[in-house]
């Protein structure tokens, strides 16, 4: 499997530092106020990468941080009467709600700078021990960067080259232009913690690479962030590890191109943003993920709404595809021989993930990906068509399955339920009664029904599955437990 470093600035097989397990880490927001659409991408891309991985089998273990102390957080609270802490407290769960409203997996590890100051603390010493940092009489400590020799390696810039160009700041207590904040010194009125230089916060390069030696050790397998991220922030990342631990901070870089608008960069500072919320308050996020992902990831991504109102009739030839593929099982008349044209699709649904992996094998092609699934789509499409009424349940429902399936690792979830409109409405209640289901469609309702029953199982709650397995009967509908889980069907 090829990846690129931005680092090497090559595609390099991925050897995992543990046999089959993989450790990543990609830098999360600055808590202040919600995400615009552009930082959603690259927690997208990232979550992508990361389902990927799981589905080739490796363990992954992913840990992303919050920054819940920062000068924008102070400054968003200062402007709205509030505390620094309720500000990051808000806009934390703001910001994990919209990850799950955008289908992004909860990370397994994710800390709070405000609650890792002493792992912090501890490495600023060391640095300060090694001759890598100095604290300065205002109660700053600063990392020298003309103390590391390897400064620049990440990002390829030069020290003597770019204070060149630089204009030096008068009063500075800096040795260096290019030195950066460990810890900062208390302002009145600002969050601080007690620290052997006078009571402070750290600086936000400090924070990733403290937690990343803590939560998953040094060096991880991989490291992501957006491409602005490159320098200094990662840079600064990868010289505090290297300095304090004598460890490269990550064997593989992985940067996201941006996501711009009208070919500018989108960000807060431009004012060109459109926050994640509002564009999952008017569009499905499989939409959404399915536009992004139709861009290779390290590419810029140009959005507009024009592009999004495109790709929702993509999505619905896929839901509607794996619907009618389910349909055609369910009516199927009983399984012979498979002929010719059953077999042509049991070849394309092959052939539909050796084309996938093959795809998202170099360096995480998913628009080659989801070319190869939508391939599978034409494909059903045409054996729909051309098997008319002698169609094979068993193909049926594997084509069905293998779209699921490769749409699941791109985060979209399809319908496992043939449709709502040969489904009984009656499903909605009893799911409501017993899955504690709240919405109102009779194929969610179905899928919370089975997936109740089976707990219910799984816990020997024999009364509940019986209840449910019975109102489902009652409703004319039988339960089919098959190898890949259980379905529903409609009584003889
Ligand atoms: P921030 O909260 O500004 O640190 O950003 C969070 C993440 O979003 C970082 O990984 C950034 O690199 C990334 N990011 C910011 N702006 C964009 C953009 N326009 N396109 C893609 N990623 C972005
Ligand atoms: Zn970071």
């Amino acid at each position: 499997m090829l990846v690129y470093n931005s680092q090497t600035h090559k595609k390099e097989e991925l050897v995992p530092i543990e046999e089959g397990k993989i450790r990543m880490y990609v830098c999360g927001p600055t808590v202040y106020d919600q995400i615009h659409i552009g930082n959603a991408r690259t927690f997208l891309a990232f979550d992508v990468i990361r389902r990927y991985l799981m589905y080739k089998g490796y363990q992954v273990t992913f840990a992303q941080n919050l920054t819940d102390v920062d000068d924008k957080i102070i400054n968003r609270a200062n402007e709205t009467g509030r505390t620094a802490a309720e500000v990051a407290e808000e806009c934390s769960a703001a910001f994990i709600e919209q990850m799950h409203r955008f289908g992004v997996l909860d990370p397994d590890i994710r800390p709070r700078a405000t609650h890792e100051i002493e792992a912090m603390q501890e490495m600023i010493s060391t640095l300060i021990d090694r001759g890598y940092a100095y604290p300065v009489p205002s109660g700053d400590v600063y990392f020298s960067v003309r103390a590391d020799h390897n400064y620049g390696i990440l990002s390829g810039r030069d020290l003597d080259q770019m204070r060149a160009g630089e204009r030096v700041e008068v009063n500075d207590e800096k040795r260096d232009p290019f030195d950066f904040a460990l810890w900062k010194a208390a302002k009145p009125g600002e969050p601080s913690w007690p620290s052997p230089w006078g009571d402070g916060r750290p600086g936000w390069h400090t924070e990733c690479c403290a937690m990343i030696h803590r939560y998953l050790g040094t060096p991880i397998d991989i490291h992501g962030g957006g491409a602005d991220l490159i320098f200094p922030h990662h840079e600064n990342e990868t010289a505090q590890a290297m300095c304090a631990w004598d460890s490269a901070l990550a064997n593989t870089w992985m940067h996201t191109g941006m996501l711009r608008v009208d070919g500018e960069k989108m960000s807060k500072s431009l004012g060109n943003f459109y926050t994640l919320k509002e564009v999952l308050d008017k569009y499905p996020a499989d939409a959404v993920r399915l536009l992004m992902l139709q861009t290779h990831y390290r590419a810029p991504l140009d959005f507009s709404f024009e592009r999004l109102d495109g790709v929702s009739g993509t999505l619905e030839r896929l839901q509607t595809c794996a619907r009618n593929l389910r349909w055609a099982a369910e009516r199927s008349p009983q399984d012979g021989e498979l002929n010719d044209v059953d077999r042509a699709l049991g070849h394309a649904i092959d052939g539909a993930r050796e084309e996938f992996c093959r795809q998202m094998d170099d360096d995480f092609n998913t628009a080659g990906g989801l070319a190869a699934i939508f391939g599978l789509v034409t494909a059903a499409n045409t054996y729909l068509a051309e098997a008319a009424d002698d169609t094979s349940t068993a193909v049926c429902l594997r084509a069905a399955d293998m779209l699921c399936e490769l749409a699941n690792v791109m985060g979209i979830e399809l319908d496992r339920s043939a449709g709502d409109d040969d489904l009984p409405a009656g499903l909605v209640d009893l799911a409501r009664e017993h899955a504690g289901y709240e919405g109102d469609s009779a194929s969610e309702a179905a899928d919370a029904l089975l997936a109740a029953r089976q707990e219910a199982r799984a816990a020997k709650n024999w009364g509940v599955a019986d209840a449910i397995r019975d109102g489902i009967t009652a409703l004319g509908l039988v339960v089919e437990d098959t190898a890949a889980g259980a379905r529903l069907h409609r009584k003889e």
